[in-house]
């Protein structure tokens, strides 16, 4: 037909002609609205000069607005029974290439360079499942991928940990460990009314500009999110407690407090009161101190 894979009309006559049924443990919720589809395209500032990688395509709803605007797309999908649908109602465009596979296992770096040889940038466009939102994003960004830009739809209060700032009850581990990688913006909140079947929760859609650089100096990663995590581990403790549990249990606290004063951090301070700037400081005096 002429319409768009995306209007509900043609959603539905899709799926009847396949007789495809939702799987709900794959997070299998589609988009049958064009505007959100527009809005997520726009964010990521495609051209034909550009590749995007989709990450779930569905039945190629959003596949279709970005083969209309990238030079090269290529999108992985985990669900067999999708892959004859995709190669059917994609096949007028000889440049959007399926790959049926589970994204986790993809070898990405290879991806990268076998479908993207010819371009100039590469953005990640997509639609998440949910229930892996953050493996997923956590793998594309720890893996330094020759990576512009991110644009998501992801569950609108996992979309809120990741954009949070310092001091406010979204800031955790997972707003340091996307911001050292990228800069989120929040693009809009999606209602539930834009997908079939709808899902259980309220969505966003995200934009994280990859850095190419870390906002800070960082010796040893591991040793960075290991000392954010351990900061985090009870909310409601001080930096001081928290750290003591997992780095000095059997000292007194003498030793933890001079080294948190080297590091210009009060010990009576919450973990969520602190800057990646100031993590990294951390990180440093206590590796720094062979801890
Ligand atoms: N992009 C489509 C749209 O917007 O209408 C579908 C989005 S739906 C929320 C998520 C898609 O991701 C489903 O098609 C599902 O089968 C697929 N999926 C789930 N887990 C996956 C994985 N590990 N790797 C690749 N695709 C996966």
């Amino acid at each position: 037909g002429n319409e768009n894979i995306s209007s509900p009309t043609r959603t539905k006559a899709i799926i009847q002609r396949y007789k495809f049924s939702f799987k709900k443990s794959l997070g299998q919720n589609f988009l049958i609205d064009q505007n959100i589809l527009d809005k997520i395209v726009d964010a990521a500032g495609l051209d034909s000069t550009a590749g995007a990688l989709e990450i779930g395509p569905g039945i190629g709803a959003l596949t279709e607005r970005l083969a209309m605007t990238a030079g090269a797309v290529t999108a992985v999908e985990i669900d067999r029974r999708l892959i004859p649908i995709l190669r059917d109602v994609l096949s007028p465009y000889s440049h959007v290439k399926i790959r049926n596979d589970d994204v986790l296992k993809v070898n990405l770096q290879e991806l990268f360079a076998e479908d993207f040889a010819g371009m100039d940038r590469v953005s990640v466009v997509a639609n998440l499942p949910y229930y892996v939102t953050t493996p997923i994003l956590m793998k594309l960004l720890e893996e330094k991928l020759p990576l512009d830009n991110i644009v998501v739809m992801i569950q609108k209060e996992v979309a809120e940990r990741m954009a949070a700032s310092p001091g406010g009850k979204e800031y955790g581990s997972l707003s340091i460990a996307v911001q050292y990688y990228s800069e989120p913006e929040l693009v809009c909140m999606v209602p539930r009314t834009v997908f079939i079947p709808q899902p259980n929760v309220e969505s966003a859609v995200i934009r994280l500009k990859v850095r190419e650089r870390p906002p800070v100096e960082v010796a040893d990663e591991k040793h960075f999110f290991g000392v954010v995590q351990a900061s985090f581990t009870q909310r409601r403790k001080t930096i001081a407690n928290n750290l003591k549990a997992r780095f000095f249990p059997e000292e007194g606290r003498e030793r933890l407090e001079a080294l948190l004063a080297e590091a210009g951090i009060e010990p009576s301070r919450r973990g969520e009161t602190l800057s990646i700037e100031e993590y990294a400081r951390l990180s440093a005096v206590l590796l720094a101190a062979g801890i």
